[in-house]
């Protein structure tokens, strides 16, 4: 087996590799009857950025970022590019801190650290391509080699009858052999919210994890009502119950009911969860690769989840390059506690309708018993389809 694909002998030296094209793809793709709701409206459209960064020996890599397409293209094209053309991939996180240091100023969270997020991950894609490993490997190892997914779906159908509508969906996730799934609340009244609730716990039955997530939907007073209320339906964990800005209200949420208060897909970088993590804001933290700032960016703050024996579930929301990097940090975050018979993570699985997610990438994930395999292949171990990106950019 060639385990790397070069090794240095004692005299050579490291040649530096050069970044010489930043390419990025807005894509967007409308939903017309696949439209779907949730808190803070409806969802008419995917949209996401995969960014394709190319080096002077000919080993591209690929990463992504899921807002909003058009503006982060350009943060990565015309803003990000011109940092890093010339740079050496292997120098992530010098290269990370130096664009990071230009950003600050305009943007210490939102759509310039979106487009850095990208950037990044398309960086460990081809550090991992060099070297011929995985980016779990990079990252210092896989604490388990298989990801237990569970289904994010079960958003508000743009039907007549939704709590029917929502109960056929949920009976399909545990017929596809979920373990787990989350239902959208807060686009209703709390009453209706509960009573969807209650039938999909009545029809799937009490061995399914189940959980609830608000999008910020409340203030923190109509969180803990509700969340007194969801108490008796074996909710797993609340994500979100109040807006992210809301720290206060969210650690009152959490001081105030027995579910686990999840959170953290808005936040941003190490200094952002820094807050988080040391006021206790959540039982579990749910940093995005492809908005936290890239593997460069989430190794810093599993370090401090780590430190501060705190659950870390990565938001996974992408194409399959967006999963495929989740995936690596997934396999990559330790057992928090560590003890000898730790309980599996989760791993999110967005089952909502986006017809750019399996298309976006040669290579398919395969649900199998509520698992989903870490990829093994170099890099991310995806290859973007480049016909198919060109073909859906705006
Ligand atoms: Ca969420």
């Amino acid at each position: 087996m060639i385990y790397y694909t070069f090794l240095l002998t004692p005299n050579e030296v490291v040649e530096e590799l050069n970044i010489t094209g930043v390419k990025a793809y807005p894509l967007v793709q409308t939903l017309g009857s696949m439209s779907f709701g949730f808190s803070q409206g409806w969802i008419n459209t995917r949209q996401t950025t995969i960014v394709i960064i190319s080096t002077d020996e000919g080993i591209e890599g690929v990463g992504e970022s899921f807002g909003p397409a058009r503006a982060i293209a350009e943060a990565v094209e015309g803003y990000c590019a011109p940092m890093i053309l010339g740079k050496d991939p292997f120098n992530s996180s010098v290269i990370w801190d130096t664009v990071y240091g230009y950003l600050r100023m305009n943007s210490q969270k939102g759509i310039l650290i979106e487009a850095l997020s990208a950037i990044d991950i398309a960086l460990w894609d081809i550090k991992g391509k060099v070297v011929g490993l995985p980016v779990y490997k990079l990252l210092g190892g896989a604490y388990r080699d298989k990801a237990h997914a569970y289904a994010t779906g079960l958003y508000r159908p743009n039907v007549k009858n939704v709590k029917d509508a929502l109960v056929e969906e949920a009976l399909g996730y545990k017929r596809d052999g979920f373990f787990a799934m989350k239902l959208k609340i807060g686009h209703a009244s709390p009453e209706e919210d509960l009573d969807i609730l209650k039938a999909i716990r009545e029809a799937i039955g009490n061995d399914i994890k189940l959980m609830v997530d608000a999008n910020c939907a409340y203030d923190a007073t109509e969180a803990i009502s509700l969340a007194k209320q969801m108490e008796q339906y074996d909710v797993y964990w609340f994500e979100e119950p109040v807006p992210p800005e809301d720290i206060e209200g969210s650690i009152e949420v959490k001081n105030n009911t027995d579910i686990r208060i999840a959170g953290g897909e808005c936040e941003c970088t190490r200094y952002g969860f820094r807050e988080l993590i040391r006021r206790r804001a959540v039982d579990i933290l749910q940093p995005d690769v492809c908005i936290a700032g890239g593997f460069t960016e989430m190794q810093k703050i599993v370090a401090m989840a780590s430190a501060w024996n705190m659950q870390c579930i990565p938001h996974v929301w992408g194409t399959n390059v967006a999963v495929a990097a989740a995936l690596h940090c997934y396999a990559a975050i330790p057992n928090i506690p560590g003890k000898i018979n730790p309980p599996e993570p989760y791993f999110e699985y967005d089952r909502s309708p986006n017809p750019l997610r399996e298309d976006a990438t040669y290579e398919k994930f395969i649900l199998q018993n509520s698992y989903i395999d870490i990829p093994q292949k170099p890099g991310l171990g995806v290859t973007a389809n480049i016909d198919f990106l060109k073909a859906k950019t705006i």
